[in-house]
């Protein structure tokens, strides 16, 4: 490793995360990652159980580490969100997928939304729905091109509430995540304006086979149409989890069963024959 390098002890489990220098190193590395464009997005197929064709993508934020190789979100989202540096991750992570869209959009391929993660630190920050707004605008996308995925951790604060109200008046989607995982839950679903659910992974693994051994989803979905919501179920690994599901009335699942998350590059491709199969 470059010698500069060495100052990224980042992933040091030893390392002390209260020590000012360790975190201005950690900042340094971020900012260099941002301005070096080592972010990039990878893409999951969403599809329609009713059609079975795929009718939007998940983007997935990768870093494209120099020394590292390629980390996944779990190695730095966290550290992220408590240094403050996911607000501008965010917004390269939208400005991301706008530019994606529009790409694919002059390679006439057929639009389809993107769904992005948004953590509850970007929405408690005053002048996000503007943001996000002024970035559609400036690269001549519907607004109902963009998801914006959330999720609840302990109450919305009033600023967040503001946003969301505000990104939901602009036509932009919502939709909450990981719902089940008791950051999301049913408390806070009706004051929230999403137009969508997902029900995380860890509900989805709990079906086994075809017959109802899962009352939980089953209850979730028949509360989500009560409520008019569409339903996603996310990290869907299995054939009988798919059969499950559709019998149970979800509208769209995502998952390793249907694919990995791919790279932009890979997505025109995979797109067209999973849509003609
Ligand atoms: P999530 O929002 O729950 O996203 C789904 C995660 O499950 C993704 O992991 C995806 O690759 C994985 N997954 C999808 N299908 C399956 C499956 O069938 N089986 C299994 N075992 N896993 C599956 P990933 O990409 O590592 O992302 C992890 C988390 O990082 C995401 O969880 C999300 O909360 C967060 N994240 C990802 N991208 C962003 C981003 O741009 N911004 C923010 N704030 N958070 C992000
Ligand atoms: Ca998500
Ligand atoms: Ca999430
Ligand atoms: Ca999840």
């Amino acid at each position: 490793k470059r010698a500069g390098r060495g100052q990224y002890r980042f992933f040091d489990q030893s390392l002390n995360s209260n020590s000012d220098i360790e975190e201005f190193h950690l900042e340094q590395a971020f900012a260099d990652a941002l301005r070096e464009r080592q972010f990039v997005l990878h893409y999951q197929p969403q599809v329609c159980l009713d059609s079975m064709e795929i009718v939007g993508y998940e983007t997935l934020v990768r870093w494209q580490h120099p020394d590292y190789g390629l980390l996944f979100p779990d190695r730095f989202i966290p550290m992220a969100e408590r240094s403050g540096f996911v607000v501008p991750l965010g917004m390269e992570v939208i400005r991301l997928a706008c530019e994606q869209l529009v790409e694919w959009q002059q390679q006439g391929l057929k639009a389809h939304p993107l769904a992005v993660n948004v953590s509850p630190i970007q929405l408690s920050e005053p002048g996000f729905c503007d943001r996000v707004r002024a970035e559609m605008e400036r690269h001549g996308l519907a607004q109902d091109m963009l998801e914006l995925e959330v999720t609840e951790t302990a109450v919305l604060d009033e600023q967040a509430m503001e946003n969301l109200n505000c990104l939901n008046d602009a036509g932009i989607r919502l939709s909450l995540d990981d719902f089940g995982t008791g950051y999301s839950g049913l408390a806070h679903l009706e004051s929230v304006p999403v137009g969508k659910l997902k029900i995380d992974r860890s509900l989805i693994s709990r079906i086994c086979n075809s017959h109802d051994d899962s009352p939980v989803v089953s209850s979730t979905i028949i509360l989500a149409k009560r409520m008019n919501l569409k339903v996603v179920a996310e990290g869907v690994e299995t054939p009988e989890q798919l059969v499950h599901l559709k019998v149970a009335g979800c509208d769209i699942a995502q998952g390793y069963h249907l694919s990995r998350p791919i790279p932009a590059a890979d997505v025109p491709h995979f797109h067209a024959t999973f849509n003609r199969l």
